[in-house]
């Protein structure tokens, strides 16, 4: 492949903001050649951002949050297929449906995942989420559309804020579990963090030092209660 990035075949791994972006932008710049987007979600790419807001609000719902494309970039989309590996001496990415995909210059915009919880029976359990993905979005969205006793949030960063925020908006009891000093923590600060904790802790029961010691099911597939404990 010539050095200049006009021409060749460039892969994508990754079909979310950055994928499409990076892909938008080598066209800009004059990419011609061959241009593939690989995306383990069947979905073309789409805003995370309101599921955590107005999804749960009732305001959109998630399938309404394709993300616009500046420009079509002509790129054929591999979507609802994992990328498994890189043999880097063959130069191929490979498919988790068997295929692999020649490509002169790769690129790896896989983002960031939900951490799974540590136990996946609890994490399994009817009533448990993440939120990542449109499906988490719609899920949750409808569970609290059902208008459910209390809401327990583990962790107080911006997406388990944003929820507990949410709940309250929704007239919703909730209790915010989170093992760090005070909500926010890591993104804010100390001292925004502490103002953060007094805000959160009148509107929502926020219980900061606080981890969850599993998910108990005490006689049926629903989680029904989580300890709390000390750090
Ligand atoms: C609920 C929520 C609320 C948010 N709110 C805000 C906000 O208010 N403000 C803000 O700035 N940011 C917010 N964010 C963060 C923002 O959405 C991310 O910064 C953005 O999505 C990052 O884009 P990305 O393309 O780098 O990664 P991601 O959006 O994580 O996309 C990576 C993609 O790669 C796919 N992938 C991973 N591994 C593979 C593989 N092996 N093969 C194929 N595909 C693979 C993933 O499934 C995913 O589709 C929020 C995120 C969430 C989840």
């Amino acid at each position: 492949m010539p050095g200049d990035l006009k021409d060749g075949r460039i892969v994508i791994v990754g079909a979310s903001l950055a994928g499409l972006r990076a892909a938008e932008a080598l066209r800009e710049e004059g990419f011609t050649g061959s241009l593939t987007v690989v995306g383990d979600e069947p979905h073309a790419p789409y805003d995370r951002p309101p599921l955590s807001k107005q999804v749960l609000l009732g305001q959109a719902t998630a399938d309404t949050l394709e993300l616009p494309m500046r420009r079509d970039p002509e790129a054929e989309w591999r979507l609802g297929v994992r990328a498994t590996g890189v043999d880097l001496l063959a130069k191929q990415v490979l498919l988790a449906d068997g295929e692999s995909l020649p490509y002169d210059r790769l690129l790896i915009a896989t983002g960031t995942r939900a951490r799974p919880w540590p136990n996946p029976e609890e994490g399994a359990l009817d009533g448990v989420f993440t939120l990542r993905t449109r499906e988490d979005g719609q899920g949750l969205a409808e569970r609290m559309a059902a208008r459910p006793e209390r809401v327990l949030v583990i962790g107080a960063g911006f997406t388990g804020s944003e929820i507990a925020s949410a709940c309250r908006e929704l007239g919703l009891e909730v209790t915010v579990a989170e093992r760090g000093p005070a909500p926010l923590v890591g993104a804010l600060g100390g001292t925004l963090s502490k103002l953060a904790a007094v805000m959160q802790q009148r509107a929502a029961g926020l219980r900061t030092g606080r981890a969850c010691a599993g998910a108990s099911r005490p006689c049926c597939p629903r989680l029904a209660c989580c300890p709390l404990r000390a750090g």
